[in-house]
């Protein structure tokens, strides 16, 4: 890393320490050319990806939103907390993985009935119709055989 104070290439680390609640590494480094010392910060990039909407709008990714969204789908189900909870997790590792900076909120609701389909049928009906917005009723009827088909 260059030092910010003579532009010298050669630098070095004479103490590193975790900052934060351990989030980042603080390093203190000292510049062979000049002698001066200065201190880094160094944190992980997870940035999520904005969401961009049906209307082509984009918004920040909000969590509560895509619990609310599963809990409503699963009201009254005999599924526990903690499963809702893994769910999101994995979404949420997914679009912090796949590297895009704007993920489409179809592909985020079709992430989503993966999930349910394997936790809970009735769930994952219930979300397929608001997601899905079935065109029709025989698009809906193809949705539940093909998951009957699937049992
Ligand atoms: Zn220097």
């Amino acid at each position: 890393m260059r030092c910010p104070f003579c532009d010298a290439h050669d630098t070095r680390v004479v103490d590193s320490r975790l900052g934060n609640g351990g989030d980042s590494v603080r390093r203190r480094r000292e510049c062979n050319a000049c002698g001066e010392r200065y201190t880094t910060h160094e944190t992980a990039e997870l940035n999520l990806p904005r969401v961009l909407k049906h209307d082509s709008r984009r918004e920040p990714f909000d969590e509560n939103k895509l619990r609310n969204g599963i809990l409503r789908a699963l009201e009254k189900r005999p599924v526990n907390i903690d499963q809702v909870e893994d769910i999101i997790h994995r979404i949420k590792h997914r679009l912090f993985t796949q590297g895009e900076r704007e993920v489409d909120t179809k592909l985020i609701g079709a992430w989503v009935m993966q999930e349910l389909k394997d936790l809970d049928a009735v769930a994952y009906v219930r979300f397929a119709s608001v997601y899905h917005s079935f065109e029709d009723i025989e698009a809906f009827k193809k949705e539940i055989e093909g998951l009957e088909k699937e049992r």
